[in-house]
């Protein structure tokens, strides 16, 4: 008798390369095929041969860390669908252009061609069923999504087959300013795969938003301009809205892609909180917010304004327009806050509001710390992922057999089980039996 396994080839105890295979007779489902941003890039372990045999593969949404790798599985012989929402899709080609750009700028190789992207052929969930119904992806196999609040299309799934059932979270957050998380029909699952990047982090959003804010209003009222650096889609929008609503006399200088992305969400609005098209339609609308056209008007627009909230491409800050910025900050101390001495002191200020691997231009800044003669760099996160408890909360709703904490490092993780397990949510009486904090290559029998 085979027993169903549940298979880590990326993803636990670690940041980046999410990808998971429930293994059981006849099917096996693969769950996201990510990266990790890490030296010329890592991509998960899974067993090249093991593609062709996978039934299907589902993906949660479009960031490197859980899509990246797709192509890989056609390089290797898989010929079936990738299953996402259409929002995602959209999304990916932006995703492997600027992949093959991190990989080349650190001196590696794509491990797979054009080809092998052009191979992917996707299904669309919300075509076949709506968020919260059960539909198959495949005899024998039953899928259900919902919305994760982490990025426009972004999901989770519980999955059914052969007798097993899987829920997975997805990158999951109830607390984004825009985007609407659906809370999945409480269930107990045999095997739940949980985000809980944040790990013992229990600060809600409004906690982070406050400190963002104080330390902007701080830096702007020096008369230092204040750079976001964001991923292309996901935060970045939310820290628009917000931050053009918190500093409503400031002037903000958004990057096209970023921008983009906002006009993008405003027409997505199957994702968005119901208050949210207001909120976007409002900023699009702002004659406070300049978009350059070019290094001429970008220069331009920098001088002219005194403080300034700029938001660019590249939440880790390797892009050459984000390292531009920085650069541009550091060389010219903002004029206005002038009085004291020389008035050489660098009032401006980078904040990264998401994660850093190291080896990033970001990470070296803030492993650096502050230098006098250059903007100083601060780390303030815009929650969009669990800490343990939101981990909590999302064991009450669907409390797994077994658990598995995933997307942050080992050590990190180890903290969280540990708590959880002395909390009780593993004594006899409770539904949850086991909560696992694994390692790449781990595999469970479900
Ligand atoms: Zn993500
Ligand atoms: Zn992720």
């Amino acid at each position: 008798m085979m027993m169903t396994k549940l298979r880590i080839w990326g993803g636990a105890g670690e940041h980046g390369r999410s990808c998971y295979v429930l293994e059981g007779k006849q099917h096996r489902i693969m769950l996201d095929c990510g990266v990790k941003k890490e030296g010329t890039g890592q991509y998960p372990v899974f067993p090249p041969q093991e593609a062709e045999r996978l039934t299907a593969v589902l993906l949660s949404h479009a960031h490197e860390d859980h899509s990246m790798a797709l192509p890989l599985l056609y390089k290797n012989g898989y010929r079936g669908e990738v299953w996402t929402t259409k929002a995602t899709a959209e999304q990916l080609g932006s995703y492997f252009r600027s992949w093959h750009t991190y990989v080349e700028s650190r001196g590696g190789k794509l491990p797979y061609d054009e080809q092998d992207i052009e191979s992917i052929t996707y299904r669309y969930l919300e075509d076949e069923a709506p968020s919260g119904v059960w539909q198959e992806a495949s005899p024998g196999v039953r899928i259900m999504w919902g919305r994760s609040g982490h990025l426009a299309g972004a999901v989770w799934y519980v999955a059914e087959m052969e007798g097993k059932r899987l829920f997975f979270s997805g990158d999951y957050s109830r607390e984004s300013e825009l985007l609407v998380a659906d809370v999945p029909e409480p269930n107990l699952a045999d095997i739940s795969i949980m985000d809980n990047a944040y790990d013992m982090d229990i600060d809600p959003q409004p906690v982070k938003l406050e400190r963002l804010r104080v330390e902007m209003e701080r830096i702007l009222s020096a008369g230092g301009h204040v750079l976001l650096p964001v991923p292309a889609f996901g935060r970045g929008q939310d820290l628009i809205v917000w931050a053009s609503e918190q500093f409503p006399e400031q002037v903000m200088i958004i990057e096209p892609d970023i921008w983009q992305g906002l006009q993008r969400l405003s027409c997505l609005k199957e994702w968005l909180r119901p208050e949210a098209p207001v909120r976007i339609e409002h900023v699009l609308h702002s004659d406070r917010i300049f978009v350059p056209r070019d290094a001429a008007e970008r220069v331009r627009l920098l001088e002219q304004s005194a403080a300034a909230i700029i938001v660019t491409g590249d939440g880790m800050m390797d892009s050459p327009r984000a390292r531009w910025y920085y650069q541009y900050l550091s060389d010219q101390p903002s004029s206005v806050g002038e009085g004291k001495g020389s008035g050489k002191s660098n009032h401006n200020g980078v904040i990264l509001t998401g994660h850093a691997s190291s080896g990033s231009f970001g990470k070296h800044l803030l492993e650096r710390g502050d230098q006098d003669d250059c903007c100083i760099v601060r780390h303030l996160i815009y929650k969009v992922h669990q800490g343990i408890s939101d981990v909590r909360q999302m064991l009450k709703v669907l409390p797994g057999k077994q658990v598995v904490l995933v997307h942050a490092p080992k050590p990190q993780t180890d903290l969280v089980r540990g708590e959880l397990i002395r909390e009780g949510w593993t004594e006899h009486e409770s539904s949850v039996k086991a909560i696992h904090s694994l390692e790449p290559g781990a595999t469970l029998n479900v």
